[in-house]
């Protein structure tokens, strides 16, 4: 149990601190396989529930003055955390206002990032507000798509996103321009600071600008994209593309090609349906995963000379893996 000892390390008094700042809210030892679209995942040392923005933007001020550090989770559905668990403070987003103001010319909507994605898709589709359609079926937080640049059939979340209010390290709050951003592709400049341990800024809540259209055109599209995903995608626990796609070519092309479909590593399987989809078709560990990418990684390289980037986070505790 390698989070127990950490935590042993812990002065009492720290550790009392937390509890008094977060009362009974906070859980010890939560299992994040709980928490992540893969069931995958260790236990977070800490962990807490954040059902406002301003409840968020409290929760990561408390973890700053304690030095305590933390990590955003949205809906986990672009992580692999490891079989160790994260230490310090998991905050599980689940701010999910949502504000539709249609008055007025330009229809604005307002939503916190905790927000699932996919649904606010539908709900502005429904209105009649367009822009978000190619979001169908994503699994993930407004938070996460934004962090990440998600998006799928030749748009992503930089299209339509007007700004962010982002949470700084130094504790105030500032509205982000789109520009500011910084987006590439399923990235943007919050994980490249991050990557970069430039700070862990957070995303609080965004304003989209979403464009009138016929709501029956909107939701059919957003019905196409769906029926789309369920024929080319394989259903169950995973996280996603595992790869990010090499210029001019697809990460599950490749993989399929070095011959690995249908590999299985302990509970970790690579989709027989899609090669870019790792599946944990039951008790997969992280370490299983682990193995497949490596697997992949290797056989690309040595096959194609293709060196594939992970699309996929790999959070906590790897022990010297990667
Ligand atoms: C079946 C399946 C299909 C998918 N299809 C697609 C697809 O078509 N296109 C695509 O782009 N992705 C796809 N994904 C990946 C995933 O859905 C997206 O990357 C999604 O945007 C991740 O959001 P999340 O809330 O789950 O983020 P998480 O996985 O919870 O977090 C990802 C990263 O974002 C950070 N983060 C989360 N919220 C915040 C915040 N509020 N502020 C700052 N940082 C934050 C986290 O700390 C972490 O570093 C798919 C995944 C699955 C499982």
């Amino acid at each position: 149990m390698a989070l127990r000892s950490h935590a042993s390390g812990w002065f009492m008094t720290e550790r009392n601190k937390l509890r008094s700042a977060f009362g009974g809210s906070l859980r010890e030892y939560e299992p994040l396989a709980k928490h992540t679209t893969s069931r995958i995942g260790g236990a977070a040392e800490f962990l807490v529930v954040a059902d406002s923005a301003a409840v968020l933007a409290e929760q990561v001020r408390t973890a700053r003055q304690l030095g305590l550090p933390f990590f955003i989770l949205g809906a986990g559905a672009n992580v692999l955390i490891s079989d160790s668990g994260v230490r310090g403070l998991v905050i599980v987003n689940r701010a999910r206002d949502v504000r539709i103001d249609e008055v007025g010319e330009t229809p604005s909507v307002r939503v916190e990032s905790g927000a699932n994605l996919s649904l606010l898709a539908r709900q502005c589709a429904a209105r009649g507000l367009s822009g978000l359609e190619w979001a169908a079926g994503i699994p993930g937080t407004v938070g996460g798509a934004i962090y990440g640049n998600a998006g799928a059939h030749g748009s992503d979340i930089a299209a339509s996103l007007q700004l962010a209010e982002i949470l700084h390290d130094d504790g105030r709050v500032k509205r982000w321009d789109v520009s500011e951003l910084s987006f590439g592709y399923r990235t943007s400049a919050l994980k490249r600071a991050r990557a970069a341990g430039q700070g862990g800024h957070v995303v609080l809540a965004a304003e989209f600008a979403l464009v009138r259209r016929d709501p029956a055109e909107c939701l059919e599209r957003m019905d196409t994209w769906t029926a789309y995903r369920r024929r080319t995608q394989p259903p169950g626990a995973s996280l996603g593309s595992m790869f990010k796609n090499p210029p001019g070519d697809y990460a599950g092309r490749l993989i399929e090609a070095a011959g690995l479909k249908g590999l299985k590593v302990g509970g970790a399987e690579i989709s027989p349906v899609h090669a870019n989809f790792f599946l944990n078709t039951g008790e997969a560990r992280a370490a299983d995963v682990f193995a497949l990418i490596h697997q992949a990684h290797a056989a690309v390289k040595t096959q194609f000379d293709i060196d594939l980037a992970l699309e996929v986070e790999l959070v906590g505790e790897w022990g010297g893996q990667c």
